[in-house]
């Protein structure tokens, strides 16, 4: 999130620019009209913390071995400390063990404090890597929104996070991105967002009980996405040999397909959720639709990542391996395995 108290800037960028946004602090806004697909960021770690459960003497240990550039950097960005106490549960569980809770009560108590720490701007700008967090100066610059237009990856293989566009943007339109999962309910989200210390004011956030509004639609994809997904996930990875005997699996995958669209989402999810389907499909015989979802796949996980993304390689291999598959079959078809055979 960008900071309210001093103006941010973006690293030289042709991209987007940092403006002052009425009643909304800053917001990175596009200069020029920006096609999907497009990779806007790549912003190298800031600060690193290689665990999920950090402590605060986690983050200070990887604050002491920064530059003093580098702690000027972290201490400019945006900080949600100084929320009322009574926003948040003040007990906790006995069963709860004891370094559970000194990590609560640390969290809690830079939330609540009544300036910037280095725990609370970790709090609000923190952002998953590998198997622990990192704060990314330049990506947490860009707002919020249930209903993005952006979204983010950690790539390992270019040790960056990268920013891609997910949809068309208009020159002078904000880019946003989602700090939270697109399946949870507005309810969930909102509680989610008070750890950044702000409410959300996005079209899917807005009244869902006008059954002509956005944000009643949204809530229904939503909803349904969250069904889909819990009746398909155990069936995926590697079971998914299992899933594609089941006549209704595919069909499943392609309304969830369908669904992530209509919301905008042109994400790893939708890219991961069409390479399922292209597996399916090969297992199944169907190569045909197995070559067009497999490349609907990496078309949307190159818009969303880009070809370095460690696993896209091997996409593209078992898409390629689809495809000659594909050919065999037509060839067939033709007779012209029976043609080789006799000339042979
Ligand atoms: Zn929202």
């Amino acid at each position: 999130m960008p900071s309210t108290d001093t103006a941010p800037v973006a690293p030289k960028n042709a991209y987007y620019e940092i403006r002052a946004l009425p009643g909304k602090g800053y917001g990175c806004i596009a200069i020029q009209n920006i096609s999907r697909g497009t990779r806007i960021l790549t912003d190298a770690p800031l600060l690193i913390v290689p665990m999920a459960d950090y402590m605060k003497t986690d983050i200070e240990l990887a604050f002491s071995s920064l530059a003093s550039a580098q702690k000027a950097l972290y201490f400019s960005l945006h900080s949600g400390h100084g929320q009322p106490a009574s926003a948040w549960p003040s007990q906790i569980h006995p069963s709860v063990p004891a370094r559970e809770r000194q990590r609560i009560e640390e969290q809690h108590a830079a939330r609540t404090g009544k300036e910037a720490t280095l725990i609370s701007i970790f709090q609000t700008n923190c952002m998953e890597m590998g198997a622990g967090a990192a704060v990314f100066p330049y990506a947490v610059r860009f707002n919020h929104s249930c209903n993005p237009n952006a979204c983010f990856s950690w790539n390992a293989a270019i040790g960056k996070e990268t920013i891609h566009t997910m949809r068309d943007i208009k020159e002078g339109e904000e880019v946003t991105i989602s700090y939270v999962d697109m399946e949870h309910d507005k309810r969930l989200r909102a509680w989610e967002l008070r750890h950044y210390g702000f409410v959300c004011d996005c079209p899917a956030c807005g009244d869902e009980d006008d059954e002509k509004s956005f944000a009643f639609e949204s809530a229904e994809r939503r909803l349904q996405v969250q069904e889909l997904d819990r009746e398909t996930r155990l069936l995926r990875g590697f079971k998914l040999t299992e899933g594609a005997k089941q006549p209704a699996f595919a069909n499943k995958l392609l309304k969830m397909a369908v669904l992530l669209q209509g919301e905008g989402c042109w994400d790893a999810r939708l890219a991961g959720v069409f390479f399922d389907i292209a597996l399916v499909c090969e297992y199944n015989g169907d190569y045909k639709m197995g070559v067009l979802a497999g490349e609907k796949a990496l078309q949307i996980k190159r818009g969303c990542q880009g070809i370095d993304f460690p696993n896209f390689k091997r996409h593209a291999e078992a898409v390629e391996r689809i495809k000659a598959s594909r050919r065999r079959e037509m060839g067939e078809a033709h007779g012209w395995k029976a043609l080789d055979c006799s000339s042979s």
